[in-house]
Order: structure tokens, then C-alpha cells, then sequence
């Protein structure tokens, strides 16, 4: 695996490698890799024909500087992951590559009700930050194919808008959830949580698949009720949103038609840590 620091020499390299290898998929990160992370290198080393990854903690998307302060960093690590996961390009830039006029003045994207919602509610500014970096990161690698997880349902949502919006031609992959054998979604957060929390932590998990299993036509209220209070019950000490929203809009279900796609989605602090998830609830 080459690792470049630079985007001009990153672009400079993969002027050469498109040749020999036309299709050039992408994962971009903030480091700190689990299996979640590995599992889209994978998917692209299925679908393409060399792998890039980005490792950049994008200081403009953290509404909250303690997050970014505490935000894990486990660079050596992450390294031999990617190394044996078989990566081929490893981009580390620096922080006047993403950003070479600096973060005071951006350009804002019209992202719509899709940053009002759910986490663009509750952490202003985030999806903003989000595209600035996607964007700027697609513009140095240009890949045919971008990989992303589920897990974080609502970026995947806004990255979609984001490239429909600047009319960049690269394919989106979205990639399943993978989760620890309890059923907590893995994220690089998890390493924050003490071993209480960490094994309170699966009730977010468990909330999903009680709504999942009690979904039915009709007023989600009570459902939404329920699952919040066995995460209040559970250790959780904040709930920022249970939600059963609309598949493709996120916007709030109120009640239920039996048949559209909708989705449930949870964003919940315990240990002092906020944890997302998400589960499809297709009919
Ligand atoms: P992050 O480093 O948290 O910004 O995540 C980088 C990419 O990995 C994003 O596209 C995430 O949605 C994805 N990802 C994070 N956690 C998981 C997971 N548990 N399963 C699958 N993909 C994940």
C-alpha cells in the first residue's frame, strides 16, 4: 500500500493507474478502522479494480469540539488493517489540502429538509462540513465508485444529494451495518465507552429490532415511546431522537400506512458518548 500526504501527488499517481486499472473505487474515513471500515474495502476490492482509502478527521463536521478533541485516533493500527485488508492507496491529507483557503468562509450546499432532520437537527452544521470534505476528497481521488455504510443512514442520504448537486460522476455502493456478536453497530466511538456502558450499549440495538418487530399500520407514537424509555432504562442518559421515518425522505412517520419503506433511526448518548443506528423496516 502507497500512503501519500499530498493531493497533488495523489492525483499525479492515479493519472497513471487509471490506466491499467480502470475502475477505482473509494472509502473514505476518520480512522480509528474496525470491521465495519474493512468490510467496504472489501466490497470495493470486489467491484473495482484498485482501492483507495482516506483517513482525515474533518474538523468542520463536528458540531461539538469535545467529540473532535476525543474523536479516537489509532493511526499505526489502522495502517496494518488496511495493509492486510489488500488497500492499495492510502490518502492522509493534510489539513491545507482539504481546506487551502481555510474553514472560515465555505461554500454551503442546498441540502434542503435533509439537514434540518434527525442529525442535521441536532448537530447544526455537521452535514455542511460532511460535503466539504466528501467533495474535496472526490476532487483529489476521483473514483468510479464511492463506498459508504449504512450505519450512517442520513449521510449516505446527503452525500447522494451532495453528488447530484455538483454533477460528479461516481458511482454510491451502500454497504450494510456490521455489528460486534451483541449486536451493537460497530463504530470508532465504541472505544470510548467504559466496559458499563459498552454492555449497556447494545439496547440501542435492541430498541430497533423491538420497533422492527412492533411495526403495524397505524400511530408509531406508542412504539417510539416504548423503545425510548428501555433505552432511559437500559443506562442511556440522553435521547436525542427515536425516529420512524420515511424511507427516502426521513421525514417523521406519524402513522404508518403499512406498505411505505420507512426506516427507524436512534441517536443516544451513554458514558458521555453518542451512538447512531439505524434499522429498515420494509414491509
Ligand atoms: P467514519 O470513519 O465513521 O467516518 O466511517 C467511514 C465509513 O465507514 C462511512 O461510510 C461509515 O458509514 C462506514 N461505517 C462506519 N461504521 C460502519 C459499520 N459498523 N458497518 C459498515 N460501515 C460502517
Amino acid at each position: 500500500m502507497i500512503i501519500f500526504r499530498h493531493a497533488a501527488d495523489l492525483r499525479i499517481y492515479l493519472q497513471e493507474i487509471r490506466f491499467q486499472h480502470p475502475v477505482i473505487g473509494f472509502v473514505p474515513t476518520m480512522g480509528a478502522l474496525h470491521q465495519g471500515h474493512i468490510s467496504l474495502i472489501d466490497r470495493s476490492k470486489k467491484s473495482s479494480n484498485f482501492t483507495v482509502s482516506s483517513i482525515f478527521i474533518n474538523p468542520t463536521q463536528f458540531n461539538d469540539q469535545q467529540d473532535f478533541i476525543k474523536y479516537p485516533v489509532t493511526l499505526d493500527k489502522d495502517i496494518a488493517q488496511l495493509e492486510i485488508a489488500g488497500c492499495d492507496v492510502l490518502f492522509l491529507p493534510q489539513i491545507s489540502d482539504i481546506y487551502p483557503n481555510g474553514t472560515a468562509a465555505l461554500e454551503q450546499y442546498a441540502l434542503g429538509r435533509l439537514e434540518k432532520l434527525l442529525e442535521g437537527h441536532h448537530r447544526p452544521g455537521h452535514f455542511q462540513g460532511v460535503c466539504q470534505v466528501v467533495n474535496r476528497l472526490l476532487d483529489a481521488v476521483q473514483p468510479d465508485i464511492l463506498f459508504l455504510g449504512q450505519k450512517d443512514y442520513q449521510q449516505c442520504m446527503v452525500i447522494a444529494k451532495m453528488l447530484e448537486l455538483t454533477g460528479k460522476q461516481v458511482a454510491l455502493q451502500k454497504a450494510p451495518t456490521l455489528r460486534e456478536t451483541d449486536g451493537l453497530a460497530m463504530s470508532s466511538r465504541n472505544m470510548r465507552l467504559d466496559p458499563v456502558a459498552r454492555k449497556n450499549a447494545t439496547a440501542i440495538y435492541h430498541a430497533l429490532q423491538f420497533i422492527q418487530s412492533g411495526i403495524q399500520a397505524g400511530q408509531t407514537a406508542p412504539l417510539i415511546q416504548s423503545a425510548t424509555e428501555q433505552l432511559i432504562s437500559a443506562g442511556f442518559d440522553n435521547v436525542d431522537y427515536v425516529s420512524i421515518a420515511d424511507a427516502d425522505t426521513l421525514e417523521p412517520i406519524e402513522v404508518w400506512d403499512g406498505v411505505t419503506p420507512c426506516v427507524a433511526l436512534i441517536a443516544a448518548f451513554i458514558g458521555g458518548v453518542r451512538l447512531i443506528d439505524n434499522i429498515s423496516l420494509y414491509p
